[in-house]
């Protein structure tokens, strides 16, 4: 709770995170455009689409090891 507590008061309020030099208000668009072009925010997108998509490979070899090992107590049991 305490930390969803001080994730929200940064999203409020985003200059107390004071992450890097430059401006970060201004509107949607141009909150996107830095966001976009500056490197520490696109290595941590980058970052976050490397979990998810090691996430979902992982997952997925789960799965066939799974279903191998399905086939393989069926042929077992015949
Ligand atoms: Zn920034």
């Amino acid at each position: 709770m305490h930390k969803f507590a001080g994730a929200s008061v940064l999203v409020a309020f985003p200059s107390l995170a004071l992450a890097h030099e430059g401006v970060h208000g201004g509107s949607f668009f141009a909150g996107l455009g830095h966001t976009l072009t500056e490197p520490d925010h696109l290595a941590m997108m980058l970052a976050l689409a490397a979990a998810v998509g090691a996430g979902f490979a992982l997952r997925k070899i789960l799965r066939k090891r799974k279903a191998r090992k399905g086939v393989l107590s069926a042929a077992r049991q015949e």
